[in-house]
């Protein structure tokens, strides 16, 4: 039997009739069995989801919303399928189930909660419409619940995977069907031990097919994107950028954990346990070389720059005329760890804790109420965290033009800036 191979597509590669059907066409010359898909829900579903709960939480009438998505789904369906197919009924049984979700209660304490059984319809119904469009087409597969591969603990919104019941279920549910049938199925998506859904965090799909590949003991793994391959900034917000045709696995974990969105920070992990490559290629031209990210024995010397966006530097001052110490730092992190809070950037004064955060729903104003009475705290929201790993002085002196930096720190090989964009 021949190892696996996983491809994962994301949102942009499935936002409308034509990129399914571009999909389809890059599938068909690749066929080979076992063959793992891992597809995200259509385009910005995920986000438009996210607004419905906003609404919903607001008491607001989501109904609109949900009714554009389901259009929005029923379009793309029309464009692939004859009338009569039976897809139709499936898409609107999904979104039935949906708005059943979201007529149960919701408030600040069960958001989490609720995000996690909401929100899994965005990667069904599409990984639904996809695989039917495969058997339209000719090719059969298998359509697999995700969340019946994929255990996790309680944690929603940022589920840990439990390795052990999660390798078990590969063992018994998927590898006997992927040794006989394409497998199409969801990224970003589990379940707990009670059988509840949960997620790995946004963007979770590419880790998802790092999961898999891990337990399969797959060949390689292909994400498929709307750029070339790994560049050294994001071609969307900076104007000259090249491509990595190869990167170390360690180089390209540390850009993920500066905030490069290429790939989902955990994706590596797995992989360069197993050795297994990692190929990040476009959909747009998918016969590009793309980048192999694997064992690279020559370190990487190209400047990288990485851009975060909805940053809040919050700073928390000791009161007592003591000195900042090892009880001080503790107090901030177990803060943030039980908020799942990670710091971006962190700096410390005499008197001061200084760290740079996501913007996320809820979580600065919990961190203030718990803190407020061991600190004086005080917070910017709306900023920008820069990271440029191998700068060189030109790029350090431009990046500081035009801006309000709030923060900065250089170390031998990196340079980070947070800052407001003037005007
Ligand atoms: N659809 C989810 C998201 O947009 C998961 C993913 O695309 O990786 O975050
Ligand atoms: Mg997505």
């Amino acid at each position: 039997m021949s190892k696996a191979i996983v491809f994962k597509f994301g949102g942009a590669s499935v936002k409308d009739a034509e990129s399914i059907k571009n999909l389809f066409n890059i599938l068909f010359k690749r066929l080979q069995t076992p063959m793992i898909l891992v597809i995200s829900a259509m385009g910005k579903t995920t986000n438009a989801i996210e607004e419905i709960l906003k609404t919903k939480l607001n008491q607001e009438d989501y109904s609109l919303k949900c009714a554009i998505i389901k259009d929005q789904h029923l379009n793309v369906c029309e464009s692939l399928f004859p009338k009569e197919h039976e897809i139709f009924e499936k898409v609107a049984f999904q979104f039935e189930m949906l708005l059943k979700e979201l007529h149960k209660p919701l408030d600040k304490e069960n958001y989490d909660e609720f995000y996690d059984q909401v929100i899994v319809f965005g990667e069904l119904v599409s990984t639904l419409i996809i695989q039917a469009y495969f058997s339209y087409r000719g090719v059969s597969s298998t359509w697999l619940d995700a969340r019946d591969l994929i255990s996790t603990n309680s944690e929603f919104r940022f589920a840990k995977v439990n390795w052990t019941s999660t390798q078990t279920k590969i063992n018994e549910i998927l590898k006997p069907i992927a040794e006989k049938s394409l497998v199409v199925t969801q990224g970003f998506i589990g379940k707990d031990t009670l059988g509840k859904s949960t997620t790995l965090g946004r963007e979770g799909s590419d880790f998802t097919a790092s999961i898999l590949a891990y337990c399969l003991d797959a060949s390689a793994v292909t994400i498929w994107k709307d750029v070339e391959g790994v560049l050294n900034a994001d071609p969307k917000k900076f104007k000259k950028t090249t491509k990595f045709e190869e990167l170390d696995y360690h180089e390209a974990a540390e850009l993920t954990y500066y905030g490069a969105s290429v790939i989902h920070p955990k994706t590596i992990k797995p992989l360069a346990n197993k050795n297994i490559p990692l190929f990040v290629k476009s959909f747009l031209r998918p016969d590009g070389s793309g980048t192999k990210i694997h064992q690279v024995a020559k370190a990487n010397t190209v400047p990288c720059i990485v851009l975060k966006e909805a940053q809040i530097l919050v700073t928390f001052k000791v009161t007592d005329f003591t000195f900042i110490n090892e009880q001080h730092m503790h107090l901030v992190y177990s803060e943030l760890e039980k908020l799942k809070l990670k710091v971006n950037l962190l700096q410390t004064s005499a008197i001061s804790i200084s760290i740079v955060i996501d913007e996320q729903l809820f979580k600065l104003e919990k961190l203030i109420l718990s803190l407020n009475s061991a600190f004086q705290i005080k917070y910017n929201t709306d900023l920008n965290l820069i990271t440029i790993k191998n700068p060189t002085s030109k790029m350090i002196k431009k990046m500081m033009q035009n801006k309000a930096v709030l923060m900065e720190q250089i170390t031998r090989t990196t340079f980070q800036i947070v800052y407001k964009t003037l005007g």
